[in-house]
This record gives structure tokens, sequence and C-alpha cells, in this order.
């Protein structure tokens, strides 16, 4: 049995020594209970803030427990009557190799559906593309959807649900190696690179009618990009802003937020944070659209896979710098 434990909290950026990997026999499942072999465990931004005590809408892991997060796994014993051994669930059961569960919360899978998308398109990101985009940002044939972190977990979806509700879509990602892979195997209409000089000309380029929607997943410097782009009653669906969860303090330089006000009032923009299960009532539509279009082929979907639970904590330091390719999961054992 092996876990990864928090063994303090990190001041910015997470580093190695915030993490342990403690070995130990692995636990026995007790009356009601079945034991569950992980085979793929997400990284997820979140859980950055769930390594801090800053007060979040989630408690925050305690140092020197298991870190939280989201696995898939295969029952390998069971005295709970509701699951059989060789099934395969996923569940909120931490970054460890085996966990014992009451079953409580847990999410079965169909047998023979793909392991670590159920982590990816099939699970949380994808619920969060879906709801945020289609509840928030409302597209509708010709607008403009602009998306950052494109060809991450979520924003890969965004773009592909938005060209399928006929709007342009348009990604921010870093590099060109990202860029193009979001514009050839994706099909968005464009994707500028945010590390290359001169990004909001390039965005306005790709843009040229402005933007109808922002999908908001960064913040900082690419948000003070978009935000001359705004139409009149643009909508911004605010996902995620992974440039500042590292931040020890506020950038310098002048105070945007008059000139924020002044376009939300006259351009009648929406802004609306969104926390994925706030729309758990659209669960069940998610499921059905989402599996038909990946079944078609219409959606399609990267994972970034890392083996060994051992590397979780640097492929979670990597997944904050932009170094993971597509939804970030780690091998823990073999499909
Ligand atoms: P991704 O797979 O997109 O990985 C994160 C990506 O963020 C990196 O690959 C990198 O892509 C980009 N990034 C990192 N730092 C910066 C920066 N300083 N400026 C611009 N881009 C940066 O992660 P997810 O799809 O899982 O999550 C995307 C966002 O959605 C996060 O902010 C996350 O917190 C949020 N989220 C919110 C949920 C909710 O319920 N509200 C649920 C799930 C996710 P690149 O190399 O292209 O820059």
């Amino acid at each position: 049995h092996r876990r990864i434990i928090m063994t303090s909290r990190p001041k910015a950026e997470p580093t190695p020594d915030n993490f342990r990997l403690e070995e130990g026999p692995v636990p026995k499942a007790g009356a009601g209970e079945i034991l569950v072999r992980t085979k793929y465990l997400s990284l997820d931004p979140y859980m950055r803030g769930r390594m801090s005590d800053a007060a979040s809408y989630a408690a925050p892991v305690e140092v020197g427990g298991l870190m939280q997060g989201e696995l898939v796994g295969e029952v390998v014993s069971s005295d709970n009557e509701k699951f059989k051994v060789g099934e395969h669930i996923a569940g909120h059961l931490g970054w460890q190799s085996h966990a014992v569960s009451n079953g409580k919360g847990l999410r079965k899978l169909d047998a023979g559906q793909p392991l670590a998308p159920s982590l990816g398109v099939l699970g949380m990101p994808g619920m969060t593309a879906y709801t945020g985009l289609l509840e928030i940002g409302q597209p509708k044939a010709g607008e403009t959807v602009l998306v950052a972190a494109a060809s991450g977990a979520v924003g890969q979806l965004v773009g592909q649900i938005a060209k399928l509700k006929g709007a342009r879509a348009v990604g921010i990602a870093g590099g060109p190696e990202k860029c193009r892979y979001v514009v050839e195997e994706l099909g968005f209409d464009a994707c500028i690179d945010h590390k290359a000089p001169g990004m909001a000309e390039h965005l306005k380029e790709a843009c040229p009618k402005g933007v109808d929607v922002y999908f908001e997943n960064v913040g900082g410097p690419v948000f003070e990009a978009v935000f001359p782009l705004f139409n009149f009653f643009a909508r911004m669906p605010v996902c995620g802003l992974i440039s500042q969860y590292n931040m020890t303090e506020l950038p310098a330089g002048p105070n945007k937020v008059p000139q924020l006000f002044r376009a939300v009032l006259t351009k009648r923009l929406t802004i609306r944070g969104f926390i994925v299960w706030d729309f758990a009532a659209r669960e069940a539509d998610f499921r059905r659209d989402m599996a038909a279009w990946v079944k078609s082929g219409e959606i399609k979907h990267r994972e970034h896979i890392v083996d060994g639970l051992e590397n979780a904590p640097s492929a979670f330091i990597g997944l904050l710098r932009g170094e993971n390719f597509g939804k970030t999961v780690v091998r823990v054992a073999p499909d």
C-alpha cells in the first residue's frame, strides 16, 4: 500500500518536499466495505487550493494527511452487495494505491469503459466544460467563443462543444505544439500562443468580430489581453484562475478595477463564477451527450499519462506550470 501524504503547506509553488510517499501493508475491507486497487489517479489544479488553509469552498488537506483526489480503480474484495469483485469505480479516495470504502459517493463505470477518460472527458473536467459553457456561456451559432488553457482537460472540450453549437472557437495555449494540436486535431478555428510576443495583437486578429463568450481558466495577463475584445452582452464563465494559484502577493501596476467595471456596465457583460457541482442537475444530460459525442468521434480527447504513484507530486507541480498536454492522470497500476 502506497500513499502520498502532504507533509507541509506550500508557500508559493508546491515543491517535492511538501509531499512524502508512505508505504505499508494493504488495508483490509471490513463489514459492508470494499477494497479498491487504484488504476488511474486524476490530478487537477483545484488540489493546489486544498493544500492551502485559506478559506475555500472545500476543506483543506491536513498537514500529515492523505492528498485528496479522484481515482478509478478495480474492486478487489467486497463485503458490499452493491459492488462486485472485478468492477471498476470512480471516487474521491485520495492519492493511494489501494483504498477501503463503504461505497458512498462512488460511481460505477460501465464494463469496458476506458478508464483514464473516465477522469477527464467523461468525468469532472468534461462536466465542467459542458455545464460552464452551455449554462453560463450559452454560445449561439456564428458567435465567437474564446477559451484559455485550450489544450488542457477542460479547455480542449470547451472549444469542441462550441463548434458543435455552431460557434467559432478560438483557443489560447502555451507554445506552438499545443496550438497546432488545438487547431489541427481538435478543429478550433484558431489558437494563440500566450507565451509568444504580441499575444494581445494576435488575439485581436483571431477574433475579428470580437468575443461573445470567454471561458476563463487562467486569469492574469491572458485575461487582460482578452478583456478589450468583449462584445456587447458577452458572457464570461469564470471556471478557474490558474495563473494566480501559486501567487503570494498582488501584481504591481495600475489598478484596473474601474476600467473592468466600466466595461461590465457599458457592454452589459455577464461575468459568473461557478463550481462544477453547481450544475449537478445537468449530470444526466452531460453523461448522455458527452458519451454520444465521444462515441461518434465529434469530441476528441487527449490524456497526459504519467506512470507511477511516486511521480504524482512532480506531475502535479508540472500541471500548475503547464507541463501537461491534455488531461493529467497518473497510471498507478496497469489497465
Ligand atoms: P489543464 O489541463 O488545462 O492544465 C492547466 C493548464 O493551465 C496548463 O497546462 C497551462 O496550459 C495553463 N496555465 C498554467 N499556468 C498558466 C498561466 N500562468 N497563464 C496561462 N495559462 C496557464 O487543467 P484543467 O483543465 O483541469 O483546469 C483548467 C482550469 O479550470 C483551472 O483553472 C482549474 O482550476 C479550473 N477548473 C475549475 C472547475 C470548477 O468547477 N470551477 C473544475 C475543473 C477545473 P498552457 O501550457 O496552455 O499555458
